[in-house]
């Protein structure tokens, strides 16, 4: 078979994952991972410029048309730097990000847009050594470029400072044969007709989550071992393979009082717990005027702005939903910054405008909403202690939940807002986030806003209307989960 750099890592993870792939990609899942090839691309354009001029080999469908004017580029140049160089050899196709010429020494470079090197990545630069060494080139060096997670931007993009670089040569050369054992044993599985066996186990997550485990694991009796929340994958496989999949045999097994309790409601079908007194307990901590505040964030791979590093949660949205007492009626207040600006300091200052001092707070899981006010105070000297006051007095809805103080079968185990809000409010389109326009969850903001600069005027217009809406019903269903709350202690 023709073997790529991705479809020669994804047979080192499982033979069985590219066997599916080529032969039945209709029980492929959509993992969802849009946003990160996105910012890895961004990654991969910016790196070309590592090492300064650069001669880009164009993408073509037709990869002899890149392999030949990557040859034609070498012939014609003593020193470059190539990007995209592609190569085959026996069928063996790669295209390197950057390739360093030097006379007749090349130096390999994979651009990853991670922070740290994984061994998935030390694989693909190894076999893309293989096929240059096997072609003849004389590859002198083999490097790893990825994120340096430390790097806090200071005026301009500073790429030395931004990339890290690591030298896998050795490695690299250590595993010339076994990258040849590889890619015979890949194409002997993919001569394969009938589908092949292959049991399920620890490498169906690592290094990715598999986008066929659902199709593998499509004769497990539901819910199993692996809907367990937060269960550890390793216990869950140890599990597996002990034969305790099923809820029924997992009953049985001395588990973590959590995962028996969301087993122990399923099989026996329990009706709601709801510990009245506990979430008495609970509200007494708040008092009025009372605020729900929830952020949007986005994260920058690249920095585009100082004072940022890399993967940093940036706020750019808030919702705030408030009340002066119990019965006075509930006001609303949002805000979003515009396109393509730096939207912190915008955002803070709104903020203080928006939540006075010593008002009780309230956040969904509020470690994230705390944090992210943190580093604002950090920021800005000037707005700092009226923010850390915010912080102080922020409380968590979702305390009640983690403890497991109102739970129910439809939970499935999860304190979650997405799990919980469908359970305790079933018949609601009102908190139905699936009939939302455009944007359904945190991943589909953060990716239309971090986009929003590259939409015309009404495209913008569109698209900041259902971001305030998404906004709107995270707060506003918090509103309604502490009206629940009130409503089970009064009864
Ligand atoms: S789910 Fe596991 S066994 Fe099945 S193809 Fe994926 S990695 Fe292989």
């Amino acid at each position: 078979m023709n073997l790529s750099k991705s479809k020669y890592c994804n047979a080192i993870q499982c033979k069985k994952m590219l066997w599916l792939d080529t032969y039945k990609q209709d029980v492929k899942e959509d993992l969802n991972n849009d946003s990160v090839l996105e910012n890895g691309t961004e990654v991969g354009i910016l790196a070309k410029r590592l090492f300064g001029d650069y001669i880009d080999i164009d993408f073509n469908k037709d990869l002899s048309k890149m392999i030949e004017d990557t040859s034609n580029v070498i012939k014609e140049n003593k020193k470059c730097n190539i990007t995209e160089a592609s190569f085959s050899y026996n069928n063996n196709f790669c295209s390197v990000d950057i390739l360093k010429k030097n006379d007749d020494l090349y130096e390999i470079y994979e651009v990853k847009s991670s922070t740290g090197v994984k061994d998935v990545y030390k694989n693909d630069a190894s076999y893309q050594y293989y096929v240059l060494t096997k072609l003849g080139y004389n590859v002198t060096k083999v490097s790893i470029v990825y994120i340096n997670s430390k790097y806090e931007r200071r005026g301009e993009l500073e790429l030395d400072k931004l990339f890290n670089i690591e030298d896998i040569t050795d490695l690299a050369v250590s595993k010339l044969d076994e990258v040849e054992k590889n890619i015979k044993e890949i194409n002997k599985y993919m001569n394969q007709k009938e589908e092949p066996n292959q049991l399920i186990g620890l490498h169906c997550t690592d290094p990715y989550d598999c986008p066929f485990f659902s199709y593998c694991t499509r004769d497990l009796e539901t819910p199993n071992v692996f809907d367990i929340v937060k269960m550890n994958i390793k216990e869950k496989f140890k599990l597996y393979h002990d034969g305790k999949t099923s809820f029924k045999d997992l009953y049985k097994e001395d588990l973590n009082w959590r995962f028996k309790e969301q087993i122990d409601f399923e099989i026996n079908n329990r009706k709601t717990k709801i510990e009245v007194d506990k979430i008495k307990e609970f509200l007494d901590t708040l008092s009025y005027p009372l605020y729900f505040l929830d952020f949007e964030t986005y994260q920058q791979v690249i920095p585009l702005y100082d004072g940022i590093v890399p993967y940093e949660q940036i706020p750019f949205q808030y919702s705030l939903h408030y009340m002066e007492s119990k019965d006075s009626e509930v006001k609303h207040k949002e805000f979003l910054a515009e396109a393509d600006i730096d939207s912190r300091r915008p955002l803070a200052e709104r903020l203080v405008e928006d939540i006075p001092k010593d008002v009780c707070v309230l956040a969904y899981n509020m470690g994230f909403e705390k944090g992210v006010i943190k580093h604002l105070a950090e920021l800005y000297p000037d707005l700092r202690e009226h923010l850390l006051n915010i912080v102080d007095n922020i409380k968590d809805l979702m305390v009640p939940f983690f403890r497991r103080n109102y739970y129910t079968k439809d939970m499935k185990g999860s304190y979650s807002i997405k799990y919980v809000l469908p359970a305790l409010f079933p018949d609601d389109p009102s908190l139905n986030y699936h009939n939302l326009e455009g944007v359904h969850n945190g991943g589909e903001a953060m990716n239309a806003y971090a986009n929003l600069g590259k939409l015309s005027k009404e495209e913008q217009i569109a698209l900041r209307k259902n971001l305030l809406k998404y906004c709107e019903l995270d707060t506003f269903a918090m509103v309604k989960i502490y009206n629940k709350f009130l409503e089970v202690v009064e009864k």
